[in-house]
């Protein structure tokens, strides 16, 4: 065997990283710039709604806009690795996408609520890391809902009364971020990241083959 040969990288599973927080509490910014940050090789889970699309939200993009009825059907064939009713409206996650990813030993990004959070758990916890993102103050996540302008009034009346109830499971979740500068946020998931795809558990196979590798090595 080379001696160069155990630089190869170690094979690991696909892990699935879940961001969730209150609308508002700036999750859409920090999946923007991590899935722009083309050196962690992330791939955005893109969720069915049936919730009306904004105008500055893509079909396919941000969301597969669909009927209640689509998104029931999807749901009694399985196509759905969780879902849950966010605002009243339908929000799920598509299976065979995250399935894909997750065999090609790649990772895959969620903006899901705990709801969905709870579901993926259930399936797969071993898999899943999970970040919770908090406002730095009440006053703020308002102000950010506001600026926003793109949810009516009585919407963002009902954004920010739920976002109590959210807030309140953040002891659900692995991690729990304050995005008080965008910049630290992000760099703080980041280093979440990073530090989770070398834990052990995730290559132990691969970990092992190399160690083997390491130890024959004359
Ligand atoms: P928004 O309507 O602002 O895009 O999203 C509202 C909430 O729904 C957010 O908290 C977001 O994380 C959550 N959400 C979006 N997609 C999904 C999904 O596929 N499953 C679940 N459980 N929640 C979702």
């Amino acid at each position: 065997m080379s001696p160069t040969s155990h630089n190869a990288p170690i094979h690991r599973r696909g892990l699935m990283l879940i961001l969730s927080s209150p609308s508002g509490a700036g999750k859409s910014t920090l999946t923007r710039d991590l899935l722009q940050d083309r050196t962690l090789d992330l791939t955005l889970s893109i969720s069915v709604t049936t919730r009306s699309r904004r105008t500055s939200e893509v079909d396919g993009i941000h969301y597969h806009f669909k009927s209640r009825q689509d998104f029931e059907r999807m749901r009694s064939q399985d196509d759905l690795l969780e879902w849950a009713e966010v605002h009243g409206n339908f929000y799920g996650t598509p299976r065979p996408p995250v399935e894909a990813v997750l065999s090609e030993g790649r990772d895959m990004l969620f903006d899901i609520d705990y709801q969905g959070t709870q579901q993926v758990l259930k399936r797969a916890a071993r898999d899943v890391v999970t970040i919770f993102i908090l406002p730095p103050s009440m006053k703020e996540l308002r102000a950010r809902l506001e600026r926003r302008a793109e949810d009516a009034p009585d919407v963002i009346a009902k954004r920010l009364e739920n976002a109590r109830h959210e807030i309140a499971r953040w002891t659900m979740y692995d991690y729990v971020i304050v995005n008080e500068d965008i910049q630290r946020a992000l760099g703080e998931v980041k280093s979440i990241l990073i530090a989770e795809r070398l834990r052990r558990t995730r290559g132990e196979p691969g970990i092992e083959r190399f160690v083997k590798g390491l130890l024959d090595e004359k």
